[in-house]
């Protein structure tokens, strides 16, 4: 999501970055992000039979969550009618879950097509589902036009597979068992 925003970020992010040169399939960074079996597979929220829930690589809040169509396709009118409506019973899915995790003051459901509106990834549609707080327009943010994120995407992958509703499908295997066991969700923090 393209907001004018640098971003502060704690020394995970050259690891992870690191990580993106060598996970894309077909030199798309989104169907990298999905592949159960690739480097960042420990981000996957969900994965189901047509579309797939990861934490957004480079996000805007803790908790910034994408939601995309398992095929790479790219506009509305790609994708099938089972494809539209998985993914939009995903996107409320991801909601219900980022306000179980985070207890969010608001929330931005949304999509940016093609590179104009700000797509990262114009080619593979994909949703953003981000959790807002009234505070979260930061005095660093005002004033220096940096975001601080203090959690680590394994911090927000534990607590939103904590938070994931236990009565979607259960079709999710990601083999991430070890990394919930490993995670601290703990108290719901601010942004
Ligand atoms: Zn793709």
């Amino acid at each position: 999501m393209a907001d004018g925003l640098d971003r502060m970020w704690a020394g995970w992010r050259g690891e992870y970055v690191a990580g993106i040169g060598e996970a894309p399939v077909g030199g798309c960074p989104l169907c990298g992000a999905i592949d159960p079996t690739g480097p960042q597979a420990g981000w996957i929220i969900h994965r189901g039979e047509l579309a797939t829930v990861i934490l957004n690589a480079f996000p805007y809040n803790n908790g910034h969550l994408l939601v995309l169509v398992n095929r790479h396709v790219a506009g509305l009118d790609a994708v099938t009618e089972e494809e539209a409506a998985e993914l939009w019973r995903l996107v409320r899915t991801a909601h219900r879950a980022i306000l179980a995790a985070y207890e969010p003051d608001g929330a931005n459901i949304g999509a940016n097509l093609g590179t104009a509106a700000g797509a990262g990834v114009p080619d593979h549609l994909h949703l953003h589902v981000l959790p807002r707080w009234a505070a979260d327009t930061s005095f660093v943010t005002s004033v220096a036009g940096m975001r601080v994120l203090p959690e680590t995407l394994d911090s927000a992958a534990a607590r939103l597979r904590a938070a994931w509703p236990a009565d979607t499908d259960a079709d999710t295997d990601t083999d991430t068992d070890a990394d919930i066991a490993a995670g601290t969700p703990g108290e719901a923090e601010g942004p």
